[in-house]
């Protein structure tokens, strides 16, 4: 098997893989070397194919969930390098005691840490052929009434293989490859988010411990998250509305940053004993996109984690989603089925488990972007109340801030939530008696 791609959907499929007996070749195309210190990760590690790398990555609990079963040795090394876990429930004790509140935990850390600490774990896998530097221009296929792939085409040469994963992310090529074989490419559907971001990072002096809480605030034009990660660091970022000219330009310098931080009071105080580093990150063209191999595409090619479904970063998706197809990838390869079923298979899995987090962040968006906008949308079959209605709600009742919480998580799917009768009442029940303002 090659892996195309070795960011944080690429090293999963990897390292899972190769401990569950399978023989893996991971091409990178980036070639700087692995910083030897968990320092040097933020200061030193040039990574040009992942533009995002030093932007805020927060990991919802069904990453820690798949960590936890395929590889809880990188959990360890995760702390030791400074990560944290954070029991979401630790300031409700009644909801503790609820169904399904067991496994509400994440951990944080500086998305460089994540992406180092499993690049080493994958590194000592004796399975795994890692070939930095090494870049994928295309598909190597055999011709047939079911065209197969049998390798990849690199600027090293190529390398032979009966399975293909692409995880070159949410700007994948694989359309392209497809079409230079003479094959298919995967149907893409992309869905823009009309959002951006603005990110600065600070740092005190005292390290953040699971008792430290985020802090989201839905602001009349924008949205603020500042995210306590490791060693003391922590992010502030804007999401914000990609038309929004004046804010945009505001936001852009480290003094209209920081003004604008400070007039949000429960924001300010974190800023007080903690120094800016670096300066403000902008990130636009975001979108959400789906990339589904059709029938006529290559047996044997598997897009997964952002090359296959990737949502809108604001919600904090990815890189639980890429763990989680990253696992339920080493479940069907462990079948043995020969490449036409395994694709099959995989991408009814993916259509099923991954597609709906993409129909469902699109939505999310729209409710968000009309928010800014001073609208609000109308109820319909797939959204009978709003996200605000029930954040509102979560704060009176125990039970459905746990069902929100595991939904925010990826642990139960989106359907569970916004369609579960009980769940529906409760939300018009406590919205109506909250006073159901935006
Ligand atoms: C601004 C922003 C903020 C985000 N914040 C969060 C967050 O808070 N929480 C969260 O869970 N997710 C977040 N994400 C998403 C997260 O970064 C991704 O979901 C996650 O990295 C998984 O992506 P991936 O491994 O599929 O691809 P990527 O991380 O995009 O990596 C693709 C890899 O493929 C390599 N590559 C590309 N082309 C080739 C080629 N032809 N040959 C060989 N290698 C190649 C690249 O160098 C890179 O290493 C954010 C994304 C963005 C853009």
């Amino acid at each position: 098997m090659v892996v195309a791609g070795g960011s944080i959907g690429g090293l999963a499929v990897a390292l899972f893989a190769a401990r569950a007996g399978h023989d893996v070749v991971l091409a990178e195309a980036d070639g700087f070397p692995v910083p030897s210190g968990v320092e040097e990760t933020w200061r030193g590690w040039k990574r040009r194919g992942v533009p995002q790398f030093r932007q805020l990555h927060g990991t919802q609990a069904l990453g820690r969930a798949k960590l936890a079963s395929r590889a809880p040795d990188v959990l360890d090394r995760l702390r030791t390098a400074g990560a944290h876990d954070v029991d979401l429930l630790a300031s409700r004790s009644d909801a503790r005691q609820r169904t399904g509140a067991e496994g509400l935990v994440q951990f944080r850390c500086r998305r460089p840490v994540l992406e180092w600490v499993l690049r080493q774990a994958v590194a000592a896998e004796p399975r795994v052929g890692l070939r930095s530097a090494v870049e994928v221009t295309g598909l190597v296929v055999a011709a047939g009434c079911r065209p197969r792939v049998t390798g990849v085409a690199t600027t090293r040469g190529k390398l032979p293989a009966d399975v293909v994963v692409d995880a070159t992310g949410r700007r994948s090529r694989v359309g392209e490859w497809c079409v230079r074989s003479g094959t298919a490419p995967p149907t893409t559907c992309t869905v823009d988010t009309r959002q951006v971001y603005f990110t600065q990072w600070f740092r005190r002096d005292a390290a953040f411990t699971g008792d430290d809480p985020m802090l989201r605030v839905e602001l009349p034009c924008a949205t603020l998250l500042v995210l306590p990660v490791d060693a003391g660091w922590f992010s502030a970022t804007f999401f914000a509305p990609a038309h929004d000219r004046g804010l945009r330009a505001a936001l852009h310098s480290t003094d209209g940053f920081l003004g604008a931080l400070r007039a949000v009071p429960s924001a300010s105080t974190w800023i007080e004993d903690a120094r800016p580093i670096g300066t403000v990150q902008f990130m636009g063209r975001l979108a959400n996109q789906l990339r589904r191999p059709s029938a006529r595409s290559p047996a044997g090619l598997l897009p997964v984690a952002d090359a296959a479904v990737c949502t809108n970063p604001t919600w904090g998706r990815g890189a639980a989603l890429a763990l989680a197809h990253a696992d339920a990838l080493v479940d069907l390869l462990d079948a043995g089925e020969e490449p036409a079923t395994l694709t099959a298979a995989f991408t009814a899995w993916t259509v099923e488990n991954l597609e709906p987090w993409f129909h469902d962040t699109v939505l999310l968006d729209a409710e968000t972007n009309a928010r800014w906008a001073g609208a609000r949308p109308a109820p319909s079959p797939e959204r009978p109340f709003s996200h605000t209605d029930a954040v509102r709600t979560t704060r009176t009742d125990a039970g459905l801030h746990v069902a929100y919480l595991r939904y925010r998580n990826l642990l139960d799917m989106p359907a569970a939530f916004w369609s579960d009768p009980e769940i529906v009442d409760a939300v018009h029940a406590g919205s109506g008696a909250l006073g159901g303002a935006p």
